[in-house]
């Protein structure tokens, strides 16, 4: 496959980079891991990192920087209006993705929110892919909704179709049809569709959504904020862009949209985020809301140190070197789970390795939240933090009755060039061991359930006493160690 380095002869991923900084972890005791998930309300979110041995909890603010990044944050200019820096970062994306204006804000959440505030109206509804949470949560809090038309591939747990993100044209001609174009807030892709497994939409899905929206007049807004997997899998899986370098599919994603939008704390391996458009009015309404909200025009509620790290970072992501490695890494941990049998979510995707907590804890009934259980239940077999993206991660209805998920997965992310192959290795023992003795997990319910985003802060406890049968299962089958 062109550009992308593995061993001779298998698809064992090669690091092209090298470690020049670390951070020690810990590994307690299983006994230790089993009363820390106690104290964690059974929420991985609650868990103190001092306890946690590999944090796959989110890709999320903690990829590895580059040492060029870490230069860059000392040049630095402080001032508050008319920083250097910002004129830095505005050019880098300006020559990026070929937008004419850059609003700075301070994380991906809140450029959903400014461009929820300016587009969404009471009674309007947001056509995707699929949603994110906190993208559903700001369309929600203006009176909108949102309407998911992703390809029925998408929601396939176990499939060989490689753009699993890909928007359902015929849905979105329907949507269209039935609501009309002024009931429209906007037309949303998400890059790299987190909630379905990080999976990547084509660039010819891309221009077929481009050219209905620009057709009808609807806005259509770009989550780049999983860009980088996204623009590895155009490279790789889609035949007309293999000799394409990464920076010109950049630029011809970027020119079928009116709004791109980024979580830096993915993207560009720093942290903040922004909003890029080229229609001036779009610009002008979302901009007044950027100094309200956010901070001034210059910053927008970052720190001048991230936003240089952020300007080299984006660059850095232009590189098949540096952008491989997650998708790569994905693979290797999925491949040695498929190996051992074990349920994961295929093709492989970007983000992170999902495990499919529907096959995996089957005899979990949804409402006691199987993905969430078994989160609680990874932490306690190998120290592993994963998140759990099914039902916990779903708002109750207004009724009080509990949505469930289209998908129940346990999401162990790969932070960008951080985790080791042996540290794969580790976690696909200690995941396999989990399948053999699933029988022991059970399920979860609340003890403290906040209304918005429960997943966060949310507490729980389990339903018997199944975590204590676990640690006495891995006592027996490890004995002393570990
Ligand atoms: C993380 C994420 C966001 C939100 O970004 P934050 O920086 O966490 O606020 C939005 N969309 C997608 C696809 C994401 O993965």
């Amino acid at each position: 496959m062109s550009n992308v380095k593995f061993l001779s002869g298998e698809r064992f991923p090669l690091e092209m980079h090298k470690v020049r900084m670390v951070q020690k972890i810990n590994l307690l005791p299983v006994e230790e891991r089993r009363r820390s998930m106690q104290e964690a309300g059974f929420n991985t979110f609650l868990l103190r990192n001092r306890d946690v041995f590999l944090d796959m909890l989110t890709d999320s603010g903690v990829n590895a920087m580059s040492e060029k990044q870490y230069a860059a944050m000392m040049q630095a200019d402080d001032s508050y209006a008319g920083s250097e820096t910002f004129y830095r970062l505005e050019a880098v994306l300006q020559d990026i993705f070929g937008a004419k204006y850059f609003l700075p804000a301070h994380q991906g959440r809140a450029c959903e929110h400014i461009i929820s505030k300016v587009l969404v109206k009471p009674g309007s509804v947001a056509l995707m892919n699929y949603h994110f949470t906190t993208t559903k949560a700001h369309i929600t809090l203006m009176g909108g909704s949102i309407e998911e038309i992703i390809s029925d591939e998408g929601l396939n747990i176990q499939s060989t179709a490689p753009f699993k993100g890909d928007v359902d044209i015929d849905k979105l001609n329907e949507a269209i049809k039935r609501l009309g174009k002024d009931k429209i807030a906007f037309m949303r892709i998400e890059a790299g569709t987190n909630l379905v497994g990080g999976q990547p939409v084509s660039m010819s899905n891309m221009r077929e959504v481009s050219r209905i929206c620009r057709e009808k007049g609807i806005p259509l807004v770009y989550d780049a904020s999983l860009l980088s997997d996204n623009l590895y899998f155009i490279k790789t899986r889609e035949k007309e862009y293999r000799d394409v370098d990464i920076q010109s599919i950049t630029r011809e994603m970027a020119s079928l949209v009116d709004i791109v939008y980024f979580s830096a704390r993915k993207l560009g391996s720093a942290r903040g985020g922004g909003i890029l458009v080229s229609d001036e009015g779009l610009f002008l309404k979302m901009r007044e809301w950027i100094p309200i909200y956010e901070g001034f025009l210059t910053y927008g509620g970052m720190s001048v140190r991230e936003m240089e790290a952020l300007a080299v970072g984006l660059r850095e992501t232009m590189d098949m070197d540096v952008i491989s490695q997650t998708p790569i890494f994905v693979e290797a941990l999925c491949n040695e789970l498929i190996a051992e049998g074990a349920p994961v979510l295929t093709p492989p995707g970007g983000l992170g390795c999902h495990l499919d907590a529907t096959e995996f804890c089957s005899h979990i009934p949804q409402t006691q939240y199987r993905a969430g259980a078994l989160a609680a239940a990874a932490f306690i077999a190998g120290g592993v933090r994963g998140m759990e993206r099914g039902t916990l991660s779903e708002q109750r209805n207004d009724d009080g009755s509990e949505r469930l998920a289209d998908m129940e997965l346990l999401r162990l992310a790969m932070p960008k060039r951080v985790v080791t192959l042996s540290q794969i290795k580790y976690i696909a023992d200690r995941i396999v061991w989990l399948y053999k003795n699933r029988h022991l997990i059970g399920g979860l319910e609340f003890v403290e359930e906040p209304k918005m985003l429960r997943f966060f802060f949310g507490r729980l406890k389990p339903i018997g006493n199944w975590p204590d049968l676990l640690v006495e299962q891995f006592r027996k089958d490890f004995g002393e160690s570990l």
